[in-house]
């Protein structure tokens, strides 16, 4: 395309020279007649006595003057249609410059849509980003924030250029967010600056990602010292944001219903499906590399009656308060789920008997003094019942490892609850009195 172009100059050039050689021809038949006329006034004067060849040569100077004037006249044209065209070429050739730009940056952001589009992760489209917009926004610094929910804080994904991006913002922060248009910060104008952005002598633009109503994210640009950001550049990010919107609206959309298929929407623990795939993948490895892999069996004590006593909305508020306590008392490993109801389920890789019942002990511990609030009123204390059960001794199948732990929580709750039980053997289940419930003084 660019070569094409460059071909179809050659006709124009050569009718420059070609008009070049014209001027330069008829500036020097000009000077020739000039001189000629010059010298015929010359001659008429020396020989001022012949004076009947006088008037002839009178005659002939007044032809070759007008003949002068002509060739000025002409040559004034010639001049003025050169500067013309010179100009036409020059507005001809910007325009190619800028249609040449305007094809690339077409084929960048179709290229940079098509990845995005195959993408499962944002991380993946973070690296399909950094490797697009640097060459869209040549000079022009940038980064790209995302929120993963709705009011969430936006995290910083992907920066480019000489920026020293925040890392985390809330949407408060950012006045494009809160208006739902682009915000352009110059420093001269009176335009507020963001506070994600802080003091800055830098021109910057944010472009809010918006998606179905939702405000997903935002493009941030910024020219380094006070530069101004063209109109040009201003008319892309908006462009770009709308389409890279289209791409993380998908993105969380997949997010969305990854997590919902593999977590419990009221505790965001894993779900029992999850569990069983997370279950069978870690029992192989234990396997494979002979490692001890132990399951602790969850229940809440007495949980209808506390429903009964203060609302199925407080038992929630319990039930996310004993995942909050599993999940701060387990690595990232390690897999806790939700088994149904008030029931959760544990999986401590790489955690022998001994370790899986310290572990179950600080769980009943934090349970037993967890502080709940439902409506800003504290709700009763709870306790819960704990069933553990190990690899190898216990079984070798994922099945009997689950029943193991379910007969050692049967055990303790048998037992009073509020206290763990092991099963060391398939039928041989053995009670860990709680530390709490020792008489003082007794031998751990
Ligand atoms: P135990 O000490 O023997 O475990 O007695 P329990 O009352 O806890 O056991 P039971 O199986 O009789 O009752 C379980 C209760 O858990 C009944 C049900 O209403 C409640 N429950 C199950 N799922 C939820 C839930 O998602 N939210 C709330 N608030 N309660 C739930
Ligand atoms: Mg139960
Ligand atoms: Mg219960």
């Amino acid at each position: 395309m660019v070569s094409g172009l460059e071909k179809s100059d050659l006709p124009a050039r050569s009718a420059d020279r070609v008009r070049q050689s014209l001027l330069i021809g008829t500036i020097a038949a000009c000077a020739a007649l000039g001189l000629l006329a010059a010298a015929a006034v010359a001659l008429s004067r020396g020989r001022g006595a012949l004076r009947g060849s006088g008037a002839a040569l009178h005659g002939t100077v007044i032809a070759l003057t007008a003949l002068f004037g002509l060739a000025v006249v002409l040559a004034a044209l010639i001049l003025l249609q050169a500067i013309a065209s010179r100009r036409r070429e020059s507005a001809l050739q910007g325009t190619i410059r800028r249609q040449t730009r305007l094809l690339q940056e077409i084929s960048t952001v179709s290229t940079m849509v098509e990845l995005l589009q195959t993408c499962h992760s944002q991380a993946e489209a973070n690296t399909v980003i950094h490797g697009a917009l640097p060459k869209l926004l040549p000079g022009v610094g940038g980064a790209l924030y995302v929120s993963r929910r709705d009011d969430a804080a936006l995290e910083l994904q992907v920066s480019w250029g000489a920026l020293d991006a925040t890392q985390t913002f809330s949407p408060e922060d950012c006045w494009a967010l809160r208006r739902g248009r682009p915000h352009l910060y110059e420093p001269a104008s009176a335009a507020a600056v963001c506070r994600h952005i802080g003091e800055c002598g830098d021109t910057c633009l944010c472009v809010p990602l918006v998606s179905q109503g939702d405000t997903l994210a935002v493009l941030h640009l910024r020219q380094a010292r006070a530069e101004r950001l063209t109109e040009d550049v201003q008319r892309l990010a908006s462009a770009l944001a709308e389409q890279l919107s289209l791409a993380v609206g998908n993105l969380r959309l997949q997010e969305t219903l990854r997590s919902g298929s593999e977590r419990d929407p009221l505790t965001d623990l894993y779900n029992r499906r999850h569990l069983k795939i997370s279950l069978q993948r870690e029992l192989a490895r234990a396997q494979r590399h002979g490692f001890p892999l132990s399951l602790i069996m969850l229940d809440v004590d007495h949980f209808k009656a506390f429903n009964d006593s203060n609302g199925h909305d407080a038992g929630d508020e319990v039930l996310r308060g004993v995942a909050h306590v599993l999940k701060r008392h387990t690595r990232a490993e390690d897999v806790a789920c939700r088994y149904g109801g008030e029931e959760f389920l544990v999986v401590l890789t790489d955690c022998a008997v001994d370790d899986a019942y310290s572990k179950g002990e600080a769980i009943r511990e934090a349970i037993a003094q967890l502080h709940v609030f439902s409506r800003g009123i504290a709700l009763p204390r709870i306790t819960a019942s704990l069933g553990i059960a190990c690899y190898p001794q216990d079984g070798e199948r994922t099945e009997d490892l689950i029943a193991g732990a379910d007969a050692a929580l049967y055990r303790a709750k048998s037992t009073g609850r509020n206290c763990i039980a092991a099963s060391n053997a398939p039928g041989d289940i053995v009670l860990f009195e709680s530390r709490a419930r020792k008489p003082a003084g007794s031998r751990a």
